[in-house]
């Protein structure tokens, strides 16, 4: 036995794992008949059980694909031999409880919004068991003859339509009608006749032939009326109901196959006394035929042939198809094949390697920078509240002038305690914390930018997993990174020593930031004074608003007026306020601030240009700037030492380290295939690879068919 249909069956079931088209379609057998014709009836007695949605409510709006494959009895496995899968739901498994198969057939067909009534997307349904032949049949809608109020106006247009589609070549057509309704009548053989009028791949079943007396039973199957090419089958499915009462729930009872009841049922009737009638042969002299057993082993037969007829044709077809699939590979990909693994191992790997990369801007003179940026920034806050804000600053600066160049004595216990005090704040001020801070921003910046491009974008999941865990190894190491830099820059509260060459450099730089900052200054006049328009303006202003500040600062300080004494109040100047609106007061403000700091700035810029200071380390005290800016690159050299210990290397080793133990070796295999297929590109790679394969692999089995099939044929006639 070749077992044509059962290979063919599994190659359909190939085929419709990959996107098919129309002429990759195998026949199948379509079963079409009115509402209420006996189809389910028909279709449950060959599988054995009661599995289709029930009720009056046009159960079937969904085209229902069904696969039967027969499956030997195992009785040493302890697998279910019988139960039913739906390939598109994978995760219902195996079921094998047939009430709940009717179940999830009905709430699939329900899921068709009831305005829509029918569609022609098919539910697929594999039913496995060892009392059903290999067979492809397919449930349609059945016809509507009367249409109810309230159904949608077209629904009988949109089920002939449905069903137009499915009886097409190459498929079998199962025209289902009731015997006791006059063929004539029948919209299942008119649509049939029109598709295919000699009946040569139509099939007749009357059902309800108990409803009709055995003589016009018998006339109405053989044919003569409406002759078809393969004939008519007469059956009697009705189950038999059971004892009613407490065991009428027994019929529901999903696992009693009700084939052998059907068949019982029709010995009986197309027995015995019948036997006469239906034992005649019709005029083309073949036996009347009789019984879902028969109409088994019919469709069998039919399918068989016809799958055996079509097997070159559909050889053609995936041949064709095979084809552009191999073209489409060698264009596209250059025939280079990928896996979800492969794919995964690249990805982590070119992260890995962008990861190294990057990691050339933490390099430690770049940290360095970065810090001693940051700490020179922290030296201006404390100049600003050390000393520019003393009363006594201009004596500073007097002492430092060139053309009366003080002496050591000259500098009084005030300057010299006032620049310990500006030392230690330095070194108190946080830097462990704000320097790992500042690089731990950096890293976490990093990340941020390898997770926000390609093909990162398209694992979120992934991408999360990433960040995570970078921001927890950031986290584990901060503490210690902060304390440890702490630790170290500690000593610099206590003692500074400072070379020559240091200080020249402190010179330079402590020049370079004043130079910014005077520039920062003159750009926000600059802007004020563009806003009031000109300089003439903006001086005015200036004026007013210090009039203002002073003639306040004058009252506040007045003393509380004595009852009965008359008080004599300063005019404030607000002649001139009317010139100004509120917004340009506040503007006029902070012009006055500005002004007075640059004026600081460039006194105190002069100081550090000064022959004084250049002198050397021992000029410190007149230098404040000059001696801050050397402890802050000391601090900033020593605390990139211990970051770089303990958090850059740190993290650094152990980053690639997870990505491999989190992601590369973290995935089961479900997970790597869902990784790979959220990327676009590489889901239509591995798509067009796995129909490439699949077509390969059908290919190769359709091929060793046809071999079997040209050494089958010349011992004759199989049937
Ligand atoms: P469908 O709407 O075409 O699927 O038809 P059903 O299979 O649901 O059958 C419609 C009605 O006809 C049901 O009440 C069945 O019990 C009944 N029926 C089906 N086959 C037979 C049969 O051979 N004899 C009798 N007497 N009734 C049947």
């Amino acid at each position: 036995l070749l077992q044509l249909t059962r290979k063919l069956i599994e190659i359909r079931t190939v085929l419709l794992s990959i996107d098919q088209s129309d002429a990759l379609k195998l026949p199948s057998i379509v079963v079409i008949g009115s509402q209420s014709s006996g189809k389910s009836s028909v279709l449950e007695a060959i599988v054995g059980h009661e599995f289709l949605p029930k009720g009056d409510n046009m159960v079937t709006r969904r085209p229902i694909e069904l696969t039967l494959i027969h499956t030997p009895v195992n009785k040493a496995s302890s697998q279910p031999s019988e139960y039913g899968v739906f390939p598109d739901m994978p995760h219902l498994g195996k079921v094998t409880n047939f009430s709940q198969i009717q179940k999830t057939l009905t709430d699939l067909n329900l899921s068709v919004p009831a305005e829509l009534c029918v569609t022609d997307e098919p539910i697929h349904l594999q039913i496995h068991s060892p009392n059903v032949p290999d067979l492809t049949l397919i449930d349609l809608p059945g016809y509507v003859q009367i249409a109810s109020m309230d159904q949608p106006e077209n629904l009988r247009e949109s089920i002939a339509n449905l069903c137009e589609k499915y009886i097409r070549e190459p498929n079998i057509i199962l025209a289902v009608c009731a015997a006791d309704v006059d063929l004539a009548n029948s919209p299942a053989l008119r649509a049939s006749r029109r598709v295919d009028p000699l009946g040569n791949r139509t099939i007749g079943v009357v059902t309800k032939m108990d409803l009709v007396t055995p003589q016009q039973g018998a006339q109405i199957i053989r044919g003569e009326k409406y002759p078809l090419h393969l004939g008519y089958v007469g059956v009697v499915c009705k189950v038999p109901p059971k004892a009613g009462g407490v065991f009428s729930s027994i019929r529901g009872d999903s696992n009693t196959t009700i084939t052998s009841q059907v068949m019982k049922r029709e010995e009986e009737f197309f027995g015995g006394e019948n036997a006469r009638v239906f034992g005649t042969r019709d005029r083309r002299g073949k036996r009347l035929l009789t019984g879902t057993d028969t109409l088994r082993r019919r469709l069998m037969d039919v399918l068989e042939t016809s799958m055996a007829s079509n097997l070159h044709g559909i050889t053609n077809a995936v041949q064709l198809e095979l084809e552009e699939a191999n073209y489409q590979f060698k264009v596209q990909y250059n025939d280079r094949r990928i896996t979800s693994e492969s794919y995964v191992a690249e990805t982590t790997d070119a992260l890995k390697a962008r990861f190294k990369d990057y990691t050339a801007q933490f390099t430690k003179p770049a940290v360095r920078s970065k810090l001693t940026n940051l700490l020179e920034d922290k030296v201006m806050d404390i100049l600003e509240q050390l000393y520019w804000t003393d009363a006594r600053a201009a004596e500073l600066t007097t002492l430092g002038d060139d053309r009366k160049l003080a002496t050591e004595e000259d500098l009084d216990s005030y300057w010299r305690y006032k620049l310990e005090t500006a030392s230690s704040l330095l070194t108190k001020s946080g830097v462990g914390r704000d320097s790992t801070n500042m690089v731990a921003d950096g890293l976490r910046g990093l990340i941020d930018s390898i997770a926000q491009g390609e093909p990162f974008t398209f694992h979120p999941e992934a991408t999360d997993r990433i960040v995570d865990f970078s921001h927890a190894i950031l986290r584990q190491r901060m503490g210690l990174t902060a304390d440890q830099v702490e630790n170290s820059i500690k000593p610099f509260k206590y003692e500074v020593e400072i070379e020559e060459r240091e200080w020249a450099r402190g010179r330079d730089r402590a020049d370079a930031k004043f130079s910014e900052e005077v520039k920062l200054c003159d750009a926000k006049l600059g802007e004020i004074r563009n806003r009031l328009g000109g300089s003439r303006r903006l001086n005015g202003l200036i004026k007013h608003v210090s009039d203002l500040e002073k003639w306040e600062e004058k009252r506040k300080n007045k003393p509380a007026p004595v009852e009965g004494e008359e008080t004599t109040e300063d005019p404030a100047p607000v002649l001139d306020a009317y010139r100004y609106s509120p917004a340009q007061i506040i503007d006029g403000r902070h012009a006055l601030l500005l002004s007075n700091r640059l004026a600081l700035l460039k006194m105190r810029q002069q100081a550090i240009r000064s022959k004084r200071c250049r002198v050397g380390p021992d000029q410190a005290a007149f230098c404040p700037e000059v001696f801050l800016s050397v402890v802050a690159e000391k601090l900033a050299y020593t605390s990139t030492m211990f970051i770089n210990i303990e958090l850059l290397e740190q993290f650094f080793y152990q980053f690639p380290r997870e990505i491999d133990s989190r992601i590369l070796y973290d995935l089961d295999r479900d997970e790597i295939k869902k990784f790979a297929l959220e990327n676009p590109k590489i889901r239509q790679h591995l798509e067009l690879q796995d129909r490439k394969d699949k077509l390969e692999q059908v290919m190769r089995s359709l091929q060793s068919l046809a071999n079997l099939q040209q050494a089958d044929a010349p011992s004759g006639d199989r049937r």
